[in-house]
């Protein structure tokens, strides 16, 4: 069971992953850093994309989505592109 420390707005220093879709997150991007701990402490970053679409799931789901990593799968496709006139 993880437990959530703290959520911040930042402006990243470097490039990051994604945490859903793994897609790059380029330095510079403004976005919320999620901290989590479980045995270790993770730091969970989210490309605006997956942050609308996580709006849509519950949590589980969406780390469920993931977790084969889906990004080249044609239903993410779809909902990216649907997310991308969104954001
Ligand atoms: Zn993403």
């Amino acid at each position: 069971m993880s437990r959530f420390i703290s959520s911040i707005v930042v402006k990243t220093r470097k490039n990051h992953k994604c945490f859903g879709c793994r897609a790059i997150i380029p330095k510079g991007t403004k976005l919320e850093v999620i901290t989590l701990v479980e045995d270790d402490i993770y730091r969970i970053r989210t490309c605006e994309v997956c942050k609308e679409f996580e709006k849509l799931l519950k949590a589980w789901e969406f780390e469920e989505f993931f977790e084969g990593g889906y990004p080249e799968d044609e239903r993410w496709q779809e909902i990216k592109r649907k997310l991308e006139e969104i954001v």
